[in-house]
């Protein structure tokens, strides 16, 4: 062969190789040698539009308060489900609220093959219903389903049969703002099979939970317990998905820090990085080593770090209120934390997510010392803008194109 003909044969080769990884990376169509019946491609989707629906007898009595729900103990009185099974797609089911029977063998109990979702419906002051930017939570769900080798889904198709399931559960959904009912798509593996495989069958499930204000006592501050004995992601691993398997090995460290007085865990990384409040991202406003006033939150370059809706949000509405010199995704390290602390420089930190949107933070506590400084327990002001902006957004008072409408169905 000469030079030219192989320069050429390369070239082709390199062309075609990266065109067959770009579709496995969209298809998930290319065979794993390992694993040959997975990433075959799904033969049929999910389709919305044939989703069955079946009522129940025996509808619950909700409360008349709705603070007494609290959070995620109360369930509605409808599920959607949907199986992948021969590589298809099931119908998708809306059915009476139910048990699952399960065989002891089944994947999900052994190896945690499992990802969640968690997002909210709302009721604006006309009784419709709103979600806060729903297909955020569908393309994560999709993202966290891929590293976990389930084959692909349609995600718009999901969001459509969520959206069914909302509506024939509005009169679950509280009036009030600041109430919500939380919504929990989930999927797992259902292989009945004791060797470690990726799954051949698996079953989507949304489940939605009437809640109550978040901050029915008003809103309070927490103090959290910076460590790094325990690591809640890692470069290379999956902090950045949102799988079971990341959530357990958190409660250790939390329990450690109930007995020091701290209500969460500030997760530090081996280096002393930031990387997240609990189960929340954790944002950061200071006066920066360089005197500018600055948000600062950790970015999600190495995937460890939870790419959260609210802290997407955040972002944005802080770079358009014109109160930063400077809004950034980059380090913050326990170390800078502390100097801050000292120089007078440190205004606020919070924790942000779904539950709760914002969670104050009034001190923190490294190595046996405590930092606190919020003045007399006093919240931050950017703090609490926040909170009512998104809030309002949410609820639909404010017009914006974050929240969704749920069209009346048929
Ligand atoms: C879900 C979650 C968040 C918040 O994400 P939102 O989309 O804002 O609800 C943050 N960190 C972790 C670890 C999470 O699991």
């Amino acid at each position: 062969m000469n030079k030219k003909s192989l320069l050429t044969g390369l070239g082709i080769g390199a062309v075609l190789g990266a065109g067959s990884f770009l579709l496995h990376d969209k298809f998930c169509k290319k065979k794993c040698e390992y694993f040959p019946f997975f990433g075959e491609g799904t033969e049929k989707d999910i389709d919305s539009s044939k989703i069955t629906v079946q009522l129940t007898k025996n509808p619950k009595k909700k409360k008349e308060d709705p603070n007494e729900y609290g959070f995620g103990k109360y369930m509605s009185d409808h599920m959607l489900e949907i199986d992948y099974i021969d590589k298809k797609f099931t119908v998708p089911r809306i059915v009476p609220f139910h048990d699952f029977p399960m065989h002891p063998a089944t994947s999900v109990i052994h190896y945690g093959i499992t990802a969640f979702e968690g997002m909210k419906a709302y009721k604006d002051s006309e009784g419709k219903i709103r979600l806060f930017r729903p297909m955020k939570n569908m393309q994560r769900f999709l993202k966290s389903a891929r590293r976990l080798c389930l084959p692909d889904f349609n995600p718009e198709e999901l969001l459509k049969c969520i959206e069914k399931l909302v509506m024939i559960e509005k009169d679950w959904v509280p009036e009030k703002k600041g109430f919500s009912a939380y919504i929990r798509p989930i999927i797992m593996g259902t292989d009945q099979f004791l060797g470690l495989k990726p799954a051949s069958k698996y079953k989507i499930f949304v489940i939605i939970s009437p809640v109550g204000s978040y901050y029915k006592d008003g809103m309070k501050g927490i103090r959290l317990y910076a460590q790094n004995e325990y690591l809640r992601s890692w470069v290379g691993g999956t902090g950045g998905n949102k799988l079971g398997g990341n959530y357990a090995p958190t409660l250790l460290p939390t329990c450690k820090g109930f007995e020091k007085e701290c209500q969460s865990v500030l997760f530090l990384d081996k280096e002393g990085k930031v990387t997240e409040a609990g189960a929340m991202n954790c944002m950061v406003i200071w006066e920066n080593e360089n005197n500018e006033r600055e948000l600062i939150t950790p970015s999600l370059d190495d995937n460890t770090i939870l790419p959260g809706i609210t802290r997407d949000s955040i972002l944005k509405l802080s770079k358009e209120s014109g109160q930063f010199d400077k809004v950034t995704e980059g380090d913050i390290t326990i170390d800078q934390l502390v100097k801050a602390h000292k120089e007078n420089r440190l205004f606020e930190v919070f924790g942000c997510g779904t539950a709760a949107i914002v969670s104050p933070v009034i001190g923190f506590k490294y190595e046996g010392k405590t930092y606190d400084f919020a003045k007399d327990g006093k919240l931050g002001e950017f703090t609490l803008y926040l909170y009512e902006t998104i809030l309002s957004i949410q609820h639909g008072e404010t017009e914006h194109e974050w929240s969704h409408l749920i069209e009346e169905q048929d």
